[in-house]
């Protein structure tokens, strides 16, 4: 399996874990390509990372991860995968002052709902702490990870949340 395949439902989870825990070596051609560094990122053929969310075709409601039927409606019917958007709105926070070492502090850990009905916790970067607001539209950046890699030395794509505009 390649990382930029899409993965579906179902046998691209179970595998992409394997591989995530090292049990099933990568393709020599597939290992320096970033990995996922969070459940929700999928990374397409051109390498560009992006969150995939799952949508219910009954009521509309969207999840962060694949699941076997509705969670708002209860419908049987299997949620969709789509590409999240990537601007949306800060819903609430918390200003996070005490970590692991290596973490810096203080930093903001928020809780955004994109544009398209998908909710998703991240680090809300470039803005101090006390000038956060409720609704401040923000945008979503895949970045580095911080720099962490693999034991093999391969980098993971993270994510985290900056502000748009002059919000
Ligand atoms: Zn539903």
């Amino acid at each position: 399996m390649q990382l930029g395949m899409f993965i579906d439902l179902a046998q691209g989870y179970s595998e992409a874990n394997e591989i995530l825990a090292g049990r099933v070596p990568m393709a020599a051609d597939t290992v320096t390509l970033a990995k996922p560094g969070h459940k929700a990122i999928r990374i397409a053929a051109d390498g560009s990372a992006f969150i995939e969310g799952f949508r219910c075709d009954a009521c509309g409601a969207a999840f962060p991860e694949a699941t076997m039927a509705c969670r708002a409606c209860a419908s049987r019917a299997v949620p969709h995968p789509f590409r999240a958007a990537e601007t949306g709105k800060l819903f609430t926070w918390s200003v996070v002052s005490r970590s692991y070492p290596g973490i810096a502090v203080p930093f903001v850990s928020a809780i955004v709902d994109l544009d398209d009905g998908l909710s998703l916790k991240g680090t809300l970067r470039d803005v101090a702490p006390d000038q956060v607001k409720a609704g401040m539209p923000v945008r979503l950046v895949m970045d580095n990870a911080g720099g962490a890699t693999d034991k093999d030395g391969a980098p993971y794509v993270g994510f985290h949340f900056t502000p748009m505009g002059d919000a």
